[in-house]
């Protein structure tokens, strides 16, 4: 069995893994997809020491740190269960998608957050057609052509700014009244030229032709007038979602699903720790992500050296 068994591979998960070996303690971590969201992400200039550098590059950097360790690192594998109880050796079993089964005397979840989906008919369909997610990965898919931004908060901003470079046009959607994105982002994006801003809009439909998508249709909230627009891509950025499906019912999460933590990561759970954009954290930064991984490994060292046995 592991001393800390980490659940997350991302900026948070590897933080902790890293401080947990420094502290001699036998580590495991399973991970779906080592990097989590940083993978995703293009430019970070907000790394506080690295000026600026790119996803990929610190997801390797992340890794190359974490196996310059002695963590066994399990990529690929998903954690589909946690036991609510310990067992009769004092560990707590993480369940995996494939059927193993893993042990810790103390767990630490990390499993971040994902995109929200608009939930409208044809978003699921022309997923991958059209409907896309990360601006970083999929926007040259769409160079020279029409696309919507859903959701004028900072994501949805950046990926408008972004998008402005390559494709021909961007109509940013945001539902409210206004837009939750920093000022210094509308601005940049009001100065673009190719951006149109439409709020108090609620999206309603995704149009396509059978194979990909051709439009949207949304409704102005000011008038409940119904419009379509022609356009070839839609960036869905309406916010995250944190990964605990497969807790709920075993700890305490916010009405939002977040894990709830104390100042030393601690769950409502004796033993079971969490760190990063899955727990009730005020801000979610790569960042905060790895302060917080730290802050859960000490905290799970605290923990094993006032339960040890001797
Ligand atoms: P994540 O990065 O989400 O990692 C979660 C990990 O858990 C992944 O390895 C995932 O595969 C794994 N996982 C999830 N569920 C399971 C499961 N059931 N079983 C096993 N493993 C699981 N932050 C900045 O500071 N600066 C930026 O410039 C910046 N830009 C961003 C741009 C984009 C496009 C995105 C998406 C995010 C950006 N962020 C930025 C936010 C930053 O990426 C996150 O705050 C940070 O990655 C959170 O780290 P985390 O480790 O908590 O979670």
């Amino acid at each position: 069995p592991y001393e800390v068994l980490i659940v997350g591979g991302g900026p948070a998960g590897a933080s902790a893994a890293i401080y947990s070996a420094r502290k001699g303690l036998r580590t495991g971590l399973v991970a779906d997809r080592f990097g989590g969201q940083v993978a995703e992400t293009i430019g970070i200039e907000n790394f506080i020491s690295v000026k600026a550098t790119e996803g990929p590059k610190l997801v390797a950097n992340l890794e190359a740190h974490v196996r310059d360790y002695e963590v066994d690192v399990m990529d690929s594998q998903k954690a589909v269960r946690l036991t609510k109880e310990r067992d009769s050796s004092g560990l707590y079993q993480v369940e995996l998608a494939n059927g193993a089964v893993l042990s810790g005397k103390t767990v630490l979840l990390a499993t971040g957050a994902r995109w929200r989906e608009m939930n409208v008919p044809g978003e699921k369909e022309y997923r991958g057609r059209g409907v896309a997610y990360c601006p970083h990965c999929d926007g040259p898919l769409f160079k020279g052509k029409r696309v919507a931004v859903i959701g004028g908060g900072n994501s949805g901003i950046e990926a408008a700014i972004d998008l402005a470079n390559i494709v021909e046009h961007v109509t940013v959607l945001e539902f409210d009244s206004k837009l939750r994105a920093d000022e210094v982002l509308v601005r940049k994006a009001r100065s673009m030229g190719n951006i149109d801003i439409i709020t108090m809009a609620q999206t309603t439909e995704v149009r396509g032709d059978g194979n990909k998508v051709t439009g949207l249709v949304y409704t102005d909230r000011n008038t409940g007038d119904s419009h379509e627009v022609t356009l070839a891509g839609i960036f869905v950025q309406i916010g995250l979602v944190p990964n605990t499906e497969w807790l709920k019912g075993t700890l305490e999460l916010t009405p939002r699903g977040e894990i709830v933590v104390d100042e030393r990561g601690q769950t409502s759970l004796p033993g079971v720790f969490a760190a990063g954009d899955v727990t009730n954290s005020a801000y979610k930064q790569i960042i905060i992500a790895m302060g917080s991984g730290a802050t859960a490994s000490l905290g799970a060292f605290d923990y094993l050296i006032r339960h040890s046995e001797q």
